[in-house]
């Protein structure tokens, strides 16, 4: 805990952490210290762990980096929280993050934006950019995001370490502030994939407070094996031919393809048609959802009311336009077009059933192949500043990882050897519903 509270003040100018909780972390240490010599202490006894600022954690604030919840405290635990304390884990602090989770560089924030180390001129992805980042820079051992369409995954891959994106359904969301109840999911953000499984082992499974959670048994995932037998492995050729794709990602791609079959594994190219349709209906949705979730932020429930309110309407109007950032709004007002009468059936409806396509393609796919293996992000992590000229540039990032989150199925960024610039590259593996265990096995083939 020294070491990481150390780190955490020598890095602070990175911004990955909105609080820090120092005395408590100091005081759970002291007290594993004492009660580690009994042998009554968990499974994550001595594990400092980072969560991301939307994930409650009782008596301590939680504030999805907006104005709307600054100041606002949890008046429960997550049962992602809750699971991770059972077993002694320590918990260092909250993360700074896209707020709401909306965005991909984590310059949505409205504590400001997080710095990657790799160069600090560049974004760390977002959402979940603090909790990278603070893995990234050794603040601590591992840190808890949540993944709607990539934020795990992408920021992992900017800064170099391991994200797992869970199965829609296999970890709680009881407790994490919704963006895309969908589609969002918490997972781990690691520096092995060993940690990735430890964690994920301890956090899924069924939940009373999330009829979403699924039943499905939770697999020892922590008990690796190297992977046994050849794997058949599928990557996408619209991937590889895709515009934006820079030469470097596309290289390590194409290298790591050449290395998995010199070693016996079939991988083949599978065309996925559906490749230009994955960004315009993920966000449709999200923002559709999205619209309906921050209905509650209304001045009056929770957190920010505007001083200059006057009357109802005036409190909700005032507290919700001070208090939502420009991205925020910009998802509201989309969402609310996209589900109002005249529109609904033109893009909401649609999306939906463009949703299903993309799931029945993708799961066809991944029942004659073991695995799907595309690049985390189509570059490198980008400069600061980038997206305040186009935001619809930043949507474009999430290409490859939105597929994975339309189907609900599990996918993990692993980091591959930097660029000639110095920056992490990351490569992605998805795998079909609740197989888990076989995506980590695999998974130790590359990290
Ligand atoms: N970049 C995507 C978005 O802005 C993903 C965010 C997320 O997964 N929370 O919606």
């Amino acid at each position: 805990v020294t070491q990481y509270l150390h780190n955490i003040k020598q890095y602070a100018h990175l911004k990955a952490f909105n609080e820090v909780f120092e005395q408590e972390a100091i005081q759970k240490a002291e007290e594993l210290d004492e009660r580690i010599v009994t042998g009554t202490t968990g499974r994550l006894a001595g594990m400092v762990i980072a969560i991301k600022d939307n994930i409650c954690y009782k008596g301590h604030q939680v504030t999805a980096s907006s104005k709307i919840l600054e100041n606002f405290t949890s008046i429960f635990s997550s049962t992602v929280v809750e699971r991770l304390l059972a077993e002694d884990a320590i918990i260092i602090g909250r993360c700074n993050c896209d707020e709401f989770a909306m965005g991909g560089a984590n310059e949505n924030s409205y504590f400001g934006p997080v710095k990657n180390m790799a160069d600090e001129s560049r974004v760390p992805g977002g959402s979940s950019g603090g909790s990278a980042v603070a893995v990234q820079a050794g603040m601590c051992h591992a840190a808890i995001g949540t993944d709607t369409g990539g934020s795990i995954r992408q920021p992992a891959s900017f800064c170099g370490v391991v994200g797992l994106k869970p199965t829609y359904g296999r970890v709680s969301r009881h407790g994490i502030i919704a963006y895309a109840s969908s589609f969002d999911q918490p997972g781990p953000i690691t520096q092995s994939v060993e940690d990735a499984a430890l964690l994920l082992e301890i956090m899924a499974g069924a939940d009373d407070y999330d009829s979403t959670a699924s039943r499905e048994p939770v697999a020892a995932y922590s008990n690796l094996q190297p992977s046994s037998g050849k794997k058949k492995i599928a990557y996408l050729q619209e991937v590889l031919d895709s515009e934006g794709l820079d030469a470097e990602v596309k290289a390590t791609l194409l290298k790591t393809i050449e290395d998995l079959k010199a070693d016996g594994h079939t991988v083949e190219p599978v065309s996925f048609e559906y490749l230009d349709y994955v960004v315009p209906t993920y966000y449709i949705l999200t923002m559709a959802e999205a619209s309906s979730n921050l209905a509650r932020y209304d001045g009056v429930h929770y957190g920010y009311r505007s001083p200059n309110a006057v009357d109802l309407v005036t409190t909700y109007k005032r507290s919700r336009s001070e208090g939502f950032g420009t991205e925020v709004k910009r998802r509201i007002m989309l969402g609310t077009f996209v589900l109002s009468a005249g529109y609904y059936d033109a893009y909401y409806a649609k999306a939906q059933k463009v949703r299903r396509l993309i799931k029945e393609r993708t799961d066809e796919i991944l029942k004659e192949f073991d695995f799907i293996l595309t690049p985390t992000a189509p570059e490198p992590a980008f400069k600061i500043g980038r997206q305040d000229i186009d935001p619809i540039v930043t949507y474009l990032e999430d290409i490859f990882t939105v597929q994975a989150s339309l189907a609900g199925i599990p996918a993990i960024s692993l980091p591959m050897e930097n660029n000639s610039a110095g920056l992490p590259l990351g490569l992605q593996l998805t795998t079909k519903a609740f197989n888990e265990a076989e995506l980590l096995n695999f998974a130790t083939y590359f990290v």
